[in-house]
């Protein structure tokens, strides 16, 4: 499974184009089994953060997959209560040492709050160049939020973790995110499972003879995102890696846009 997409950050650093979510993905059993699932599956991306509370068996799963760490593209992200210089500094700290590794992939500013998003900021461009993180980005933030961080970043953002799927179609923010060479990654790219029955949805994956999820997986795929489905059921981590044996066709891509509802699913 080698041949997977993958999208070159600005800064240069390759990230693979699908990786497992595991939001919600429960501590223990559960977060390593579906972690060695989607590593033996070919899955070479796993997306977790510090407010999951599941690092450790993030870590402890990679470990005991066999694949090497250089392979396994990792990302957490910095949680609300850790904005602030050295707070920061401490929480990527504590997130290597949960994880168990020398450096992360990717680490994001989970949300745009509080008031210290400058500081919070300084911090991953350090930690990116002490060589503890290779690639920093931002999660949830609005063009606004880009706009205005880009004037006192020394590092630019490489990735803006949003939610994106038909119904929460950010057509704005794509654009303007890839005029400026940041990746968009986009979280829920199955709407958490909640429009499976969707009707344009179930026609086009009957169409394709595929499932609803996948057909979901290729639309963020073929819009140029990075997509990160959560499961823990070791088919559905298989169904939703098989996803680059069929491409929607321009006429079903725009059907799909148009059922954006601006709206976030709960
Ligand atoms: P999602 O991936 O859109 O949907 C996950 C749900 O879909 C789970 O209930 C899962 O159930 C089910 N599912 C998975 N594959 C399926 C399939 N093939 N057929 C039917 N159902 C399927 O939602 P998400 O977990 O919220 O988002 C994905 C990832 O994005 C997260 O896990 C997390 O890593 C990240 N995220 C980031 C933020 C942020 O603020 N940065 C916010 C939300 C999410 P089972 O597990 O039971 O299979």
């Amino acid at each position: 499974m080698n041949n997977l997409p993958f999208i070159r950050l600005n800064n240069g650093v390759k990230m693979p184009q699908i990786g497992l979510g595991t939001y919600q993905s429960g501590p223990g059993r559960e977060t390593r089994q579906a972690v060695i699932a989607a590593l033996e599956a070919g899955y070479r991306l796993v997306d977790t953060a510090s407010m999951y509370g599941n690092e450790t068996d993030v870590g402890a799963a990679i470990r005991e997959s066999g694949v090497p760490r250089e392979q396994v593209f990792v990302t957490s992200k910095l949680w609300n209560d850790d904005h602030g210089y050295e707070r920061a500094l401490r929480a990527c700290r504590e997130t290597l040492r949960r994880l168990g590794v020398s450096y992360l992939d990717l680490y994001l500013i989970h949300w745009p709050d509080g008031g210290l998003l400058e500081e919070t900021w300084s911090a991953l461009e350090r930690l990116q160049a002490e060589g503890l993180v290779r690639a920093i980005g931002v999660s949830n933030y609005t063009i606004s939020h880009l706009e205005e961080m880009l004037d006192y970043a020394q590092v630019p953002p490489a990735v803006n973790q949003v939610e994106f799927h038909p119904f929460m179609y950010r057509r704005g923010l794509l654009q303007w995110s890839s005029e400026r060479n940041i990746a968009l990654e986009a979280y829920r790219p199955l709407a958490r499972a909640r429009k499976m029955h969707e009707p344009t949805l179930v026609d086009v994956a009957r169409d394709h003879d595929k499932t609803v999820a996948q057909v979901l997986l290729r639309w963020s795929l073929q819009h140029g995102a990075i997509v990160i489905p959560k499961s823990v059921h070791v088919e559905r981590i298989r169904e939703n890696l098989d996803v680059f044996d069929f491409a929607l066709s321009e006429a079903e891509m725009d059907r799909l846009d148009g059922l954006d509802e601006v709206s976030r699913i709960t």
